[in-house]
């Protein structure tokens, strides 16, 4: 590069990209839990090796209450305005609200979604959809067909995408959870994705074998995993791993010379969370980790790309607790403490406390790399996501 052009682009490498990772739920306990669990106390988690890291608030502008949930939380990254619970890039009048999603696909931008929730869950829906409820699975779904286009969709929920009765790839009614069968109210979404050019995939080796062009990919009737207390038939065992999804993600919207957006998701962190269950938050967490890893191979070899590492709330209020330290302070039944957990490369252990089955409003940190990662530091409101994001989706 001749100096000219370095001080044309400031001396960084021109922003193109950003690959956002939200670990629903994930707090900084999550993060130390799994630290502790995979690395060990002199380890160092991929997601927490970024250069860059800051804290973010999350507090919604709900008239009832003062903690997010995921719908809120994701239209404050989506659109830089605080709502409702429940929101879905509307603000509290229920106004439609300009998407990220949206305008990074206007700027000539690949995009896509990657998650193990329904892709259609509150999280992915803020970016490429406008509702007033986030219970309208059915209609984001047809608003990504119809309105934003995402070029690449992986991840749960074939039940909102068919109407009653078409089972589909994942049948109704499963042993593992019967209240789960197809309840859409939009007709045949999957046979509208094919006419309009999607190749669809329901499995490892279909997903494996996809070439190209635009790719919608469901792999369950809704989360691609059970949420429930511990042995209570909790499963996590995802028919195509998130890190999977996200190297297929990265290889197909990369041939985008203008750029793309991906938001990659693990939701089981929150799910499981909500269960109290820390083993599969520990599980999930590994899972995550290994997305992480893929993510960061590939802006190691593409300087145009911002990586952003977050959770959208805290979930569950968890301290990582002393295992010598066996009171349980906090609650009962399911709250109780989950462990003792191994310690990677040492003979202590840890256990995960719980305080509430809920969300909590403790910050969460983030963590980030490339163009404009340097912002991310210090400690601002989820809605400074949307600021930052802004200038590299948006031109
Ligand atoms: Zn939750």
């Amino acid at each position: 590069m001749t100096v000219g052009a370095a001080d044309a682009n400031g001396g960084r490498p021109k922003a193109k990209s950003v690959i956002f990772i939200n670990g629903d739920g994930m707090s900084a306990a999550h993060r130390e839990a799994a630290r502790l669990a995979m690395t060990g106390l002199d380890g160092r988690l991929a997601m927490d090796s970024l250069p860059y890291s800051g804290q973010l608030s999350t507090s919604p502008h709900d008239p009832k209450t003062a903690i997010t949930d995921s719908a809120a939380a994701a239209t404050a990254w989506a659109t830089g305005h605080k709502t409702y619970n429940g929101a879905i890039s509307v603000d509290v009048n229920k106004k439609p609200l300009a998407t990220l999603g949206e305008q990074a696909k206007k700027a000539g931008k690949a995009t896509g979604i990657v998650t193990t929730a329904q892709v259609t869950d509150a999280s992915p829906a803020a970016w490429f959809s406008q509702t007033v409820d986030r219970g309208q699975q059915d209609d984001i779904a047809r608003q990504y067909l119809e309105v934003s286009k995402p070029d690449v969709i992986l991840g749960g929920g074939e039940d909102w995408w068919l109407p009653a009765g078409t089972p589909g790839a994942f049948p109704d009614k499963p042993a593992e959870d019967p209240t789960e069968a197809s309840k859409g109210t939009k007709g045949d979404l999957i046979a509208q994705a094919k006419k309009s050019g999607y190749t669809y995939v329901t499995s490892a080796s279909q997903l494996k074998a996809a070439k190209g062009g635009k790719l919608l990919g469901l792999f369950s009737n809704e989360e691609m995993f059970q949420q429930r207390e511990e042995g209570k038939g909790d499963i996590y065992r995802p028919v195509v791993p998130l890190a999977d999804m996200t190297s297929k993600a990265l290889s197909t919207l990369k041939t985008d010379k203008d750029g793309f957006f991906l938001f990659v998701e693990e939701e089981g962190i929150d799910e499981f969370s909500h269960e109290n269950n820390g083993e599969k938050v520990l599980k999930s967490m590994a899972e995550l980790e290994k997305a992480v890893k893929v993510a960061k191979a590939y802006v190691a070899s593409h300087p145009d790309t911002l990586l952003v590492i977050t959770g959208d709330h805290d979930c569950g209020g968890a301290t990582v607790e002393a295992a010598e330290d066996t009171a349980d302070e906090s609650g009962d039944g399911i709250s109780k403490e989950d462990g003792p957990f191994a310690i990677a490369n040492s003979p202590l252990k840890f256990t995960i406390d719980w305080t509430t089955s809920g969300h909590t409003g403790v910050n969460v940190p983030v963590t980030a790399s490339g163009p404009y990662a340097s912002s991310f530091t210090g400690e601002h409101a989820n809605t400074y996501v949307h600021e930052v994001l802004s200038k590299i989706l948006t031109k």
